[in-house]
C-alpha cells in the first residue's frame, strides 16, 4: 500500500524543511504521494515539483488557503487544482496581501499592550515565506519575551487574543469558486475540535468536496466520526501530518506515520479529473 501525507509545510510558508528538504524526507519516510500544502501559497510546490519528479515521489498540486466564513478563520486545503489559472493566481496575490496587513494590525495591537516587537522584525523572520503568526511567535521568543512558541500563541497570538483584527483574507465561497474553477477540489482542513457539527454541514453544503479526517489533532473517536460523516455524505476523505519540520509543534513526529491509504488519493484524482472535465 502506498502512503501519501496530504498535508505539509516548506520555507514557502511557516515551515522549517526547504521545498527540496522536505520531497528527500518524504522520500526516506517511505512515502508514496506527499502534498506541500504551504499556507496561501504554492511556490513551494512548484520549487518541490522537479525534484520529486526525479527521484519518482508523486506531488500533487496542493495548498491550505485561509478563508474568511462567519467571523472565523477557516483552513480549507486544495489539491490538483489548475496552478496557471489565473483565477486561482489571482486568489493566492489576495491571500498574500491579506497575510501582511494582518501582520501589520497584529504587530499594531501587540505594541498597544506595550509589547516590544516590530514589523520588519516578523518580516525579517519570515523571509521569503508567507507571513504568518509562526513568524511573529519565533521573534517574540528570540527577544524573550516569551519563554517558548507555545507561549507566545497563548498569551498573544491565539484567534481569542486576536479576535478583533480584521482581515482581509477571501471569502469561503469565493474560495470554492475559484478552486473549482481551477479543476481543483477542496477538503475541509483538521476540523477536529474547531467546527460544530451545524457548521461543518453548511460548509459540506457550500460545496467543501472531503474532509480532513486524518489528522494528528485528531484522535481515534474524531477520526472515526468524521470518516463516517464523509462516506455517509459522498464525500473524499483526505490527511495528513501538518508537519511544519520545526520542532516545535506537537505534529511534527508524525510524519510518515500519520497518513493516508492510497485508495483515498485515487478518489481524489478522480474527482479532480472529472471537475476538470466539466470546466473546459
Ligand atoms: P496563520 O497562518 O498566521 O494563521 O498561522 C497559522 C499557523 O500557526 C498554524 O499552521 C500553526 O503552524 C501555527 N499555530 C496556530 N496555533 C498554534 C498554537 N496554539 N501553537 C503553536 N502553533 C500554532
Ligand atoms: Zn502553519
Ligand atoms: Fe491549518
Ligand atoms: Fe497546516
Amino acid at each position: 500500500m502506498g502512503k501519501a501525507d496530504l498535508h505539509t509545510h516548506t520555507t514557502a510558508s511557516d515551515g522549517a524543511f526547504s521545498p527540496e528538504k522536505l520531497i528527500k524526507y518524504a522520500s526516506q519516510k517511505g512515502l508514496k504521494t506527499l502534498a506541500i500544502t504551504d499556507h496561501d501559497t504554492i511556490k513551494g510546490y512548484l520549487e518541490a515539483k522537479s525534484i520529486a519528479n526525479e527521484i519518482g515521489l508523486e506531488l500533487l498540486p496542493g495548498v491550505e488557503l485561509t478563508a474568511s466564513w462567519m467571523g472565523m478563520e477557516v483552513h480549507i486545503l486544495a489539491y490538483c487544482f489548475d496552478e496557471e489559472d489565473k483565477g486561482l493566481l489571482n486568489l493566492l496575490l489576495g491571500q498574500k496581501r491579506a497575510r501582511r496587513k494582518r501582520m501589520v494590525s497584529i504587530v499594531n495591537h501587540l505594541q498597544k499592550q506595550g509589547v516590544d516587537i516590530d514589523i520588519d522584525e516578523v518580516k525579517a523572520e519570515a523571509g521569503s515565506g508567507n507571513i504568518g503568526r509562526p513568524h511573529a511567535a519565533e521573534v517574540l521568543v528570540n527577544k524573550k519575551v516569551v519563554a517558548s512558541f507555545g507561549e507566545a500563541f497563548i498569551r498573544y497570538l491565539s484567534s481569542d487574543k486576536l479576535k478583533d483584527i480584521v482581515t482581509e483574507y477571501s471569502t469561503l465561497e469565493n474560495i470554492i469558486e475559484v478552486i473549482q474553477n481551477a479543476g481543483g477540489v477542496l477538503s475541509l482542513a483538521h476540523p477536529g475540535p474547531i467546527y460544530s457539527s451545524r457548521q461543518v454541514n453548511k460548509m459540506i453544503s457550500m460545496g467543501i468536496d472531503g474532509l480532513e479526517c486524518i489528522h494528528p489533532s485528531h484522535n481515534f473517536t474524531v477520526q472515526r466520526n468524521f470518516t463516517k460523516t464523509a462516506s455517509s455524505n459522498n464525500l473524499l476523505i483526505t490527511g495528513g501530518s501538518d508537519f511544519h519540520g520545526k520542532g516545535k509543534t506537537d505534529y511534527d513526529p508524525y510524519f510518515g506515520i500519520v497518513t493516508l491509504g492510497e485508495q483515498h488519493v485515487f478518489s481524489l484524482k478522480r474527482m479532480a479529473q472529472r471537475r476538470k472535465e466539466m470546466v473546459a
